[in-house]
């Protein structure tokens, strides 16, 4: 398995590395790990606590000393795996001599150099690890045929949204980042990306059949002119998730311990997601307007990029609690906690004390709340962040979904408004409700009979056949 970097990549990808091998133990796991020599405190724990028959090898760091500072992820996280590719190609071939190979699997990033490697080898096409879901699987196949079609600058000026087959209507707005603006570094990269999909030898899929029924169908009654797709989800974070980052993380579940069942809101952007200095304030009033009690992992706002910390996950910077507003811990005192960089995620969300979560809709935080029951709402930053919150709201209907006021800011009273109806409120019973059902429908995928444990046993098959 070759990742590419993010720890929204990192932790599917090993999962699902992890379940093969525990459901399929005759396979062993290789994974390659491209980077840029940063410290990956955080990764390499979650990696040394693997079973022992997956094993990993960092490739030799690339550098970006040569990119603007402003280039965006998805160039960047492509660019560390094509940087990387001599050393993977020998590490192949070095594997080769000794392992007869089932399959090769790339996640999102790496099907296009990964594939030269495997035609250079003479080995078998590789096959796709989908980290996200099936309507944004839905959108790489449509995309090549959207650019063409459509002659605007940027998605966000068409009026009609666009259709996918088995989804809910996508506001140009609400297609993900590189993908929008047809002017911005990574679009034309991306849509060429999008184009070597079909040459995969087939997709896994981190999500499940009940939980996104019309795009699966669409995407299965597609099979031939695509390559076949097997939902394989919802994997989400096994074990614990505290990488001793930080040493307060500790004290989340002490704290949440002390609180009422379902009392408390957890807000947390992810590994990457940033705030402005004027929307962490906001942030900040709204919490304590709202008078609930809440578990908020800040980070240092950054007022130009919205995805600051996705490179730098455990590198420690300014203490992000320094930039509150004044008073603010003080007048909260016992009500909220606030934890700086990272919080122990799997862990709170499956806390009976955590009754709703403010998130930035990334896939892997979407899974964990649906897997242990949480409602949502929905603050998507970056990436395909807001496609998924789009599910989440208009399709899923688990999630309230925050609006920029004219200053593109999320006002105090919206948020103060969604966490009230989230924890107490008669209005967010139907997304509790929602939640619940969704959760115990995850539960079902996973079990022994399950639709997702099926699939993978499926794929399990055809690799088991190409090993022989
Ligand atoms: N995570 C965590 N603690 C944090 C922030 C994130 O454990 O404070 C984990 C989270 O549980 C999830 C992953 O990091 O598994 C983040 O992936 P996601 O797709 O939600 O967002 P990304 O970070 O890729 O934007």
């Amino acid at each position: 398995m070759v990742l590419s970097p993010g720890i929204g990549h990192l932790i599917p990808l090993t999962e699902f590395a992890k379940r093969l091998v525990i459901n399929h133990p005759k396979f062993e796991v290789t994974i390659f790990i491209p980077n840029d020599g940063s410290p990956m405190k955080y990764p390499k724990q979650l990696l040394q606590a693997l079973p022992k028959s997956i094993s990993t090898i960092f490739l030799p760091p690339v550098s970006f000393n040569d990119l603007p500072h402003d280039v965006d992820i998805e160039t960047k996280i492509v660019l560390s795996v094509v940087r990387s590719l001599p050393a993977l190609k020998h590490s192949i071939k070095v594997l080769l001599e000794s392992t007869r190979l089932a399959a090769l699997v790339v996640d999102l990033f790496g099907i296009e150099p990964v594939s030269d490697i495997c035609k250079e080898l003479g080995i078998i096409k590789p096959y796709i690890f989908f980290p996200t879901n099936a309507m944004m699987l839905q959108l790489v196949f449509h995309m090549p045929k959207f650019d063409q079609t459509f002659s605007c600058e940027s998605f966000s000026d068409l009026v009609e949204p666009l259709k996918l087959p088995g989804c809910v209507p996508l506001h140009g707005r609400d297609v993900p980042d590189p993908l929008r603006d047809k002017k911005s570094m990574a679009y034309e990269g991306t849509v060429q990306l999008c184009r070597c999909y079909s040459m995969a030898a087939g997709i896994m899929v981190n999500s499940f059949v009940e939980l996104q029924q019309g795009a699966f169908k669409a995407l299965m009654m597609n099979q031939g002119q695509i390559p076949a797709v097997y939902p394989v989800g919802p994997l989400v974070q096994t074990g614990s998730s505290d990488g001793g980052v930080n040493e307060s993380n500790n004290c989340c579940l002490k704290w949440l311990n002390e609180q009422p069942d379902g009392s408390v809101v957890y807000v947390s952007f992810g590994s990457g997601g940033t705030l402005s200095s004027q929307q962490m304030n906001e942030l900040a009033m709204g919490l304590e307007m709202s008078g609930q009690r809440f578990l908020w992992v800040v980070k240092s706002p950054n007022d130009k990029a919205k995805n600051a910390t996705f490179f730098s996950v455990d590198s420690v910077d300014d203490d992000p609690v320094h930039f509150l507003p004044n008073g603010f811990l003080e007048r909260t005192k016992g009500v909220g906690l606030v934890v700086p960089s990272w919080a122990p995620q799997v862990e709170v969300l499956s806390h009976g004390s955590t009754g709703g979560f403010i998130t930035h809709c990334g896939w892997n935080s979407t899974l964990e709340a649906i897997v242990h029951g949480v409602p949502l709402v929905a603050w998507p930053l970056y990436a395909e962040q807001r496609m998924n919150a789009v599910i989440l709201s208009d399709d899923l209907k688990v999630a309230w979904r925050v609006k920029e006021n004219e200053n593109g800011l999320v006002g105090r009273d919206e948020i103060a408004k969604f966490v009230k109806g989230l924890i107490q409120g008669e209005e967010g019973k139907p997304l509790r409700d929602k939640m619940r059902k969704l959760k115990e429908a995850a539960k079902m995928a996973l079990s022994p009979d399950g639709s997702s444990t099926k699939s993978l046993a499926k794929v399990a098959e055809i690799w088991n056949n190409q090993g022989k």
